[in-house]
């Protein structure tokens, strides 16, 4: 890291914080509820507490008013400990918190930001339908307008805390016009009428993801979070957001170095620890590279958005290189722990499993690449 990307003193205690809270209270139950599914709401209460999950929202709505590089720290600290916790607390801090912040109204802050801040109210935010993922433009959960209510139908799946969700981000078309100029968000309270949280899918990282769906859903009209421009308001939000799901994948591979090392120095082969084979130490070196590669780009994207959104460019680079690199450096971790890698007695075969989810939520790889060539093509001249 340059001086210029250096963390503050500020942030270095915070992590601290995080760092004793993750070793003593999340990391001991990481393996029972990577296998149960089960949503950590203890571990969030406990964030709420300690006033981690206001980071995103401003202080007059009961928050801490951080940036989004300390909102990186705080989800890579955690997934080093415990996946399932920062994906958790990914709803809280991320693009669902902050599409409150900037498009809300004072009346739709105040009702929600203070009890998100506190942990008393989870997150769900809802894009995806079954034949709409990566073309989320062409979404077909429509919204019309009878009386003082919207009616909503459509189906939404691979929904991330959605069967402990209080309040839903839901993506939807409104009038049925076309194009993502038709898009919009609101929000939908938990018991609102025609919202079912319907079939559960359990994910290979272990959380499980839901299905929600909407049949003649009534939502007042004041629950309008974003009309006008909304699916480009979206993107802007989820610019953001790419800095965040690496965050979590950066503190997987993390995570999975510290137990390569430790296990490296401890196990003996031929004689000697395997540590001391070039081969092995050059499998380090090439991870620890790595690492520190995806960090300075993704630090470099979350330091520039401030308290605001990201750039698109440096948050797509951060995010595709990140977590393909998490993929990578993690299944390195596996392959050093040799056959006990494999097993369930070693906490770094759950790291590759988790790691495996960044390149495909909050846009796939492929999408990354397709935002950073588009910019690049765009661009009179890059360097
Ligand atoms: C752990 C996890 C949590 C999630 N949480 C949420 C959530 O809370 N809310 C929500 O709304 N969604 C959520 N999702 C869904 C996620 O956003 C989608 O899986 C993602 O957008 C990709 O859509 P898809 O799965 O339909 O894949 P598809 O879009 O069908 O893609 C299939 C394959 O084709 C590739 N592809 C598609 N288009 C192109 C292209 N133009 N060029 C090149 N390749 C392309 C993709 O990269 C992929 O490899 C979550 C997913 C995961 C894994």
């Amino acid at each position: 890291m340059t001086n210029a990307m250096k963390i503050t003193e500020e942030q270095s205690l915070m992590v601290d914080t995080i760092r004793k809270v993750t070793e003593e209270k999340f990391k001991p139950r990481a393996a029972e509820i990577s296998e149960t599914g089960e949503f950590p709401m203890e571990n969030i209460k406990l964030l709420g507490d300690l006033g981690i999950l206001g980071i995103s929202i401003p202080e007059e709505y009961g928050g801490s008013d951080g940036t989004v590089m300390d909102a990186v720290l705080i989800l890579e600290e955690i997934a080093k400990g415990c996946y399932i916790t920062a994906m958790a607390a990914l709803g809280e801090i991320g693009v669902q918190t902050k599409a409150i912040v900037a498009y809300g109204t004072e009346e739709q802050k105040h009702k929600y930001l203070p009890r998100i801040a506190r942990g008393d109210a989870i997150l769900a935010i809802c894009i995806t339908e079954p034949d709409t993922g990566s073309d989320a433009a062409q979404m077909k959960t429509n919204a019309v307008l009878k009386g003082n209510k919207y009616i909503v139908n459509g189906t939404k799946t691979m929904i991330s805390r959605a069967e402990v969700a209080d309040l839903f981000l839901l993506f939807t078309r409104f009038e049925g016009e076309e194009g993502y100029k038709g898009i919009g968000c609101l929000l939908v309270d938990k018991d609102t009428l025609g919202l079912q949280v319907k079939q559960g899918f359990k994910t290979m990282g272990g959380e499980y993801l839901w299905e929600v769906v909407l049949e003649d859903c009534e939502v007042p009209v004041e629950n309008v979070l974003v009309r006008e421009n909304g699916f480009k308001k979206l993107m802007s939000g989820f610019n953001t957001q790419r800095c965040l799901n690496p965050a979590i994948t950066l503190g997987l591979a993390e995570g999975a170095f510290n137990e390569a090392l430790r296990f490296t120095k401890e196990r003996e082969q031929f004689g000697q620890k395997i540590s001391d084979f070039q081969g092995i130490q050059w499998m380090l070196a090439e991870m620890y590279t790595e690492i520190e590669a995806s960090k300075a780009l993704l630090y470099k994207a979350a330091m520039n958005a401030g308290k605001g959104f990201s750039d698109q460019l440096e948050a797509s680079t951060a995010k595709f290189f990140t977590n393909e690199m998490a993929i990578r450096v993690t299944n390195k971790a596996l392959q050093l722990h040799g056959g006990y890698g494999y097993t369930k007695e070693y906490p770094v075969e759950r790291m590759v499993r988790g790691a495996r989810f960044g390149a495909l939520g909050g846009g796939t790889s492929e999408i990354q690449k397709n935002v950073i060539a588009k910019k690049l093509l765009n661009a009179d001249r890059i360097y």
